[in-house]
């Protein structure tokens, strides 16, 4: 099978050109897949022909295939991406006024259990490789007239997967995103969200380019965060807060909390204030998210006072924000990602 060329950094690139090449031409390709954005390796024309037909002879761009675009009434587009070995990934594009969010797969499928999601269904499938965590950027992008037009767009790292699961591909992908010689998108626009793998926290702080941090905190108890949350019978809410408290934020960074509130189960006032209890050393900032329902999810979705008066209390303590839902209609919204056909 011919090799991808997406997802490689400058010295692996030399590698593939081998010893004989000098060094400008590795620059050259790394140019053309992530600052040019070619789609062939045909459209390299800055090398020479011959080098050009041997690199094409081995070699793909690594670019993923569409396989169905579902149509959001409120604008969002939801993509089901075909990979080189035939498995599937979605990808959700969501335009607003000033800018455009891309919500992106780091895994095929999800392997954290999760009882309100959608993907946990899936189960796990594979890791998704650099290459196919910056061709789901560089395809949408493109599938949308924006490229060229970082300054625009925010990258979360919040669709099929555990991003932390899948770590040093997710950290690659996110140099060769915000290199300014590749992709150059800033790195301050770029997050990942994960349900709390505690060792993986500290690992990420210790990268020098890296995303910014979200943890799904979806609980205010231990007891409570283990029935939603299984995942945290092995990395238990205590340890989680104290790895947040312990991550080096960058000077313009907050971490962010995500709460999803579940009708009677999660979103009293005496959640939201063990809550703020629970968070109040950290620098943090909170997103809340009424839950997205689907087929064989056993939660219902609170009223829309409730979701206020749970926010009220929150905003004492630090900025907190109800996340619009977006791509409900085609199941693109948090939590849906499931493969689902409209
Ligand atoms: N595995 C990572 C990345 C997925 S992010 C994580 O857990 O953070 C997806 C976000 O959507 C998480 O904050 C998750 O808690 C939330 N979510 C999952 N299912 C949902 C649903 N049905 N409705 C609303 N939000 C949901």
């Amino acid at each position: 099978m011919p090799q991808a060329l997406l997802g490689m950094e400058l010295s692996e690139i030399r590698q593939v050109l081998g010893p004989k090449q000098p060094e400008f031409r590795a620059r050259q390709v790394y140019d053309a897949l992530y600052h040019q954005q070619v789609r062939d390796l045909v459209q390299i024309t800055a090398l020479p022909c011959r080098l050009r037909q041997e690199l094409a002879s081995e070699h793909t761009v690594g670019l993923p295939a569409v396989e169905q675009r579902y149509e959001s009434t409120d604008g969002a587009r939801r993509y089901l991406l075909r990979l080189e070995d035939g498995r599937t990934v979605e990808t959700v594009w969501m335009p607003e006024e000033t800018r455009d969010t891309l919500c992106i797969s780091s895994q095929v499928g999800c392997p954290v259990d999760c009882k309100f999601c959608m993907t946990a269904l899936m189960g796990l499938e594979r890791n998704l490789t650099a290459g196919e965590i910056v061709g789901q950027v560089l395809f949408v992008a493109r599938d949308n007239g924006l490229l060229h037009q970082g300054a625009r767009l925010n990258i979360v790292m919040m669709g099929m997967g555990e991003p932390l699961l899948n770590l040093p591909n997710v950290v690659k992908a996110t140099r060769i995103l915000v290199d300014a010689k590749g992709v150059g998108l800033s790195e301050k626009r770029i997050t990942l969200s994960t349900a709390g793998i505690v060792p993986k926290i500290a690992k990420l702080g210790r990268e020098p380019v890296r995303p910014k941090l979200a943890i799904s905190l979806n609980a205010s108890t231990e007891e409570a965060r283990r029935e939603l949350m299984p995942i945290t019978r092995k990395y238990h809410l205590k340890e989680l807060i104290e790895a947040c408290g312990a991550y080096p934020l960058r000077v313009w960074e907050k971490l962010t909390f995500e709460y999803v509130l579940l009708k009677g189960v999660n979103d009293t006032d005496a959640d939201a204030r063990r809550v703020v209890k629970l968070l109040a050393n950290l620098n943090a900032k909170m997103n809340l998210i009424a839950l997205n329902p689907g087929p064989g999810i056993p939660f219902e979705t609170p009223e829309t006072e409730r979701v206020r008066a749970f926010q009220a209390i929150i905003r004492r303590a630090m900025p907190c924000f109800i996340r619009k839902p977006r791509g409900l209609d085609i199941f693109a919204a948090c939590g849906q990602l499931k493969r689902n056909s409209a």
